[in-house]
């Protein structure tokens, strides 16, 4: 008899539809709560053992006690750290890559999917102004591509430079994502850390740290962000690039929230220079909508990264001809195996068109554009900077650290917002990062209002 668990069920298939249906339906998606660890014990428990449970059962469980533990970050109320805001193109798309088991390892095993992440990739690259013959993979998040890609930097330098260096070091600002300075570690790269001025790595910085340095040759390469999570912040991009280039660093950006804002004029001239990156890494799990985990990384020279993360083993010499190479994305990051997750972007760009995302990017920065001025409208309220992006930071004046954690907890509780506090200047303000083309002005004022 066959392994039942290999067995079409229908009455399983139907159930599970049913869910997605309902929770694709949701408009709006709750935001839902946290939960305690102990209340997860008492559900959970005995679950998993010799024998199986009724799958209403378990989905049950899974729809009254765990679901609902979750706070939604598809929420259009969810303005802390990043949010999401799949299409929904995107996400029924990813039923599809789930329910095909369609993964895109190599050319070999998975060419249609291939060439259809990389037309996304080359559209991305193109978007950006890269010349042809740029691309990458898709990889799980911002933080494995900016590893994937500062080994490509330390790896080339020799070879770019003529010498190894000394001791590598990759020039960053303080303002760099948490996980830049993570992968230099992984790496045994030192950071170079360059002040930044008004909180953007500009290259007149850069290039006057090289100057005081005593082993300027040692820096192989530099990080810039475009969209700084914390303010949505891009830094000097074109002076950078300008040092990057004299100096035959390797550059490096991460726009991993902020790419997107190169689908739109009213801010693609910040972006001016991102033409000239090595490397550069954009989310579409955060502001290109798509589900998780998908994260873009696109190279100016593939084969530099081929040449470094391409795996060599016997039984993988037949998705490696040298004679007549493919394109295998396994080659561009430190992974191999990999989920076809550039598939439900392609699918919702095809669908929907390049403009409609615009639409979707220019919602979301004049929503947040109109917040910033209802915080400066607001006597007790006082922005902190001008938002450059869709990230809005301000200060209730008079409050004190505590004062901003009791009320986001409070924000949550009353089910009114997701929203937490950050740290500015050493001092504690609040934050909206908005993403959501479905939050309304309306929602940030009942949001405001809760901090008379
Ligand atoms: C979110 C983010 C990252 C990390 O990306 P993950 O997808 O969470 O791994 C890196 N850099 C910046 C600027 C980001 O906003």
């Amino acid at each position: 008899m066959a392994n039942p668990m290999f067995v079409n069920d229908e009455r399983m298939v139907e159930m599970i539809f049913d869910y997605c249906r309902q929770r694709l339906a949701l408009d709006p998606v709750a935001l839902d709560f946290g939960g305690t660890r102990e209340s997860f014990d008492e559900v959970l428990s005995g679950l998993i053992g010799e024998s199986g449970n009724d799958p209403d059962a378990v989905l049950a469980l899974f729809s009254d006690h765990l679901a609902t533990a979750v706070v939604s970050c598809d929420s259009p109320r969810f303005l802390a750290f990043i949010p999401a805001a799949p299409t929904k193109a995107a996400l029924l798309f990813d039923m599809i890559v789930s329910c095909s088991s369609l993964q895109g390892t190599s050319w070999l095993e998975a060419a249609g999917a291939v060439a259809a992440e990389n037309q996304v990739l080359e559209f991305l690259a193109e978007l950006a102004g890269l010349p042809p013959g740029a691309g990458g993979c898709f990889v799980s998040g911002g933080s494995i591509a900016n590893l994937s890609a500062l080994v490509v930097a330390r790896d080339t330098a020799a070879l770019r430079r003529g010498a190894a260096p000394r001791r590598p070091r990759i020039a960053v600002s303080e303002e760099a994502h948490a996980s830049v300075e993570k992968a230099l570690r992984i790496l045994s790269v030192e950071p170079f850390v360059v002040p930044s001025v008004d909180h953007r790595l500009t290259g007149d910085a850069l290039a006057a740290a090289l100057e005081r340095d005593d082993h300027p040759d040692d820096v192989i390469g530099v990080v810039a962000t475009a969209g700084t999570t914390n303010a949505g912040i891009v830094d000097d991009l074109t002076g950078i690039s300008a040092v990057a280039r004299q100096r035959a660093l390797w550059f490096h950006i991460d726009a991993a929230y902020g790419g997107p804002g190169l689908f739109t004029p009213l801010v693609r001239d910040r972006y001016a220079g991102i033409e000239n990156a090595d490397s550069f890494v954009i989310d579409p799990h955060k502001w290109l909508y798509a589900p998780f985990d998908c994260a873009a990384l696109v190279y100016r020279q593939p084969a530099l990264a081929k040449a470094v993360h391409a795996q060599e083993a016997s039984y993988l010499d037949v998705i490696h001809d040298e004679d007549n190479p493919v394109w295998n994305p396994s080659d561009y990051a430190v992974h191999l195996t990999r989920r076809a997750r550039g598939l439900p972007l392609w699918f919702s760009l095809a669908v929907h068109g390049a403009g409609a995302y615009r639409d979707a990017v220019e919602t979301v920065l004049r929503t947040a554009w109109a917040s910033a001025e209802l915080i400066t409208a607001t006597p007790h309220l006082e922005l902190v900077r001008e938002p450059e992006l869709s990230i809005v930071l301000f200060r209730r004046r008079g409050w004190s650290a505590s004062d901003y954690d009791d009320w986001s907890v409070r924000l949550l509780a009353q089910q009114v917002g997701f929203v937490t506090p950050t740290s500015w200047e050493g001092e504690t303000v609040a934050r909206l990062a908005f993403l959501h083309p479905g939050t309304t002005l309306t929602m940030v004022e009942e949001i405001l209002a809760t901090m008379a």
